[in-house]
């Protein structure tokens, strides 16, 4: 299969190029040229994360060099739990938090990077994987390409605006790793990571390439959680399942949506954001018209120019029919707080911020009368914000022991300002073995 960028000024690459890429150089970003159709019957046989998802994505991988390596590929990278977990009525969490750094980034930086190490070739020069995190993508990137020869990562994230326990994952890999911790905010950070990558006569010298929500190598992957209990779920009920997903840069819920329209058992899907409005604004009938970001608690959702919209624009090209096809609704700080005192006792369970908005969204509908099988994108593990949760629940959580065993490294990052040529003479003089 081919990739073609959004913006259509790009040539077509094989997957393998694609994923290699990042952003496309007219700036769009990498979709399928056609989107296959699968039917249930095609995932008999596949119970496990990793066989749905080898055959999820064999046509995506097929004429490509990698197509031969999918199944060990998925074996490697997405050997983790996905568990749908009851928690009331007719509503499930669908628990995306139990890798290495406890969200559901570690699906696409373990994908992503499981691919690009079979690209290598012996000889060819270390590539430098370059990422603007809000938080916890930086930290599955490190986790995923930590000790991997041939790769080096530099990590950007606003000094202050992460939590405690993400800046010290951030920090704490070393080796092959650095964190820098920039003077701004996270679309600062991005702004920064953007120019070195549009930076031809540094990547002359620097292989530069990125791990991003736009990245084609963590869409692909994404796919198969949702795939993997829809499917679950339509053996044991025979209906499909509905989901609800925070969303901020529109990289989880896009790949929910792939896996609709591809023809997996899913009904409908619900954009939980936090206080930044951008989407709900769009879906209600408004422009599309992004903004600079608001800080919120669910901080990994503090997003104003959702990157991955070109791609909902690619799939649903004209405004009413993409309106139909979604619902999204806006979150704020209060009632996040409201959801995580309640959680326990309405849900049996702590949830992260980010989790919060999708369950209240889905509260919403409940209060509305909607009585149909919902699971909600559980996309972080709660230990990962105590600072949040702990004052607001009165008791300490219980951290998960892959967590446990990052935390328990020394950490440590460098201070830098939000200024590029700074940056750029970091990135040219390091060089890895
Ligand atoms: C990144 C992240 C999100 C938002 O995901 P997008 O793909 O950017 O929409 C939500 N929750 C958590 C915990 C995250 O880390």
């Amino acid at each position: 299969m081919n990739f073609r960028s959004t913006r259509g000024q790009a040539p077509v690459l094989g997957l393998g190029a694609a994923l290699a890429a990042g952003l496309a150089p007219d700036g769009g970003l990498y979709v399928p040229e056609s989107l296959p159709e699968l039917g249930i019957r095609d995932f008999d046989g596949c119970d496990t994360l990793a066989t749905v998802a080898a055959r999820l994505l064999r046509p995506f991988f097929a004429d490509d060099s990698l197509a031969k390596e999918l199944d060990s590929i998925c074996r490697d990278a997405l050997d983790l739990d996905a568990p749908l977990r009851p928690v009331g009525e007719r509503t499930w969490l669908v628990e995306l938090f139990h890798g290495p750094t406890a969200a559901f980034k570690d699906f696409g930086a373990r994908f992503l990077a499981a691919c690009l190490a079979r690209l290598r070739r012996c000889g060819d020069t270390p590539v430098t994987v370059l990422v603007a995190t809000s938080g916890d993508t930086g930290a599955a990137v490190a986790a995923a390409f930590h000790g991997r020869p041939g790769f080096r990562v530099t990590i950007l994230y606003p000094d202050g605006r992460v939590s405690p326990r993400q800046a010290h994952q951030l920090g704490c890999f070393g080796g092959n790793v650095e964190a820098l911790r920039v003077a701004g905010s996270f679309d600062d950070c991005q702004a920064l990571a953007k120019r070195a990558l549009n930076d031809t006569q540094l990547k002359s010298t620097t292989p530069l390439t990125s791990a991003n929500s736009i990245s084609l190598g963590r869409l692909l992957p994404q796919m198969s959680y949702y795939a993997s209990s829809a499917l679950q779920h339509w053996r044991a009920h025979g209906r499909p399942l509905n989901f609800v997903v925070p969303t901020g840069n529109l990289g989880n819920a896009l790949a929910c949506i792939v896996a609709r329209a591809i023809g997996l058992p899913i009904g409908e899907i619900a954009l939980a954001t936090n206080a930044n409005r951008v989407l709900p604004e769009f879906f209600a009938g408004g422009d599309y018209a992004p903004r600079a970001s608001l800080a919120t608690l669910a901080n990994a959702m503090d997003v104003g120019a959702p990157s991955n919209f070109e791609r909902l624009r690619w799939l649903y090209p004209e405004a009413p029919a993409l309106r139909q096809a979604f619902r999204a609704e806006s979150i704020d700080d209060d009632e996040i707080r409201e959801v995580i005192r309640a959680s326990r006792e309405r849900y049996g369970t702590l949830v992260c911020p980010h989790t919060a908005t999708a369950l209240r969204l889905l509260e919403r509908l409940r209060a509305g009368g909607e009585s149909k099988e919902w699971a909600v994108a559980a996309t972080a593990h709660p230990a990962k914000f105590d600072g949040v949760i702990e004052p607001l629940v009165g008791s300490a959580i219980e951290v998960p022991s892959a967590l446990a065993t990052l935390l328990a490294r020394p950490s440590h990052s460098e201070p830098v300002t939000a200024d590029y040529a700074t940056l750029r003479d970091r990135l040219a003089s390091s060089r890895v073995s």
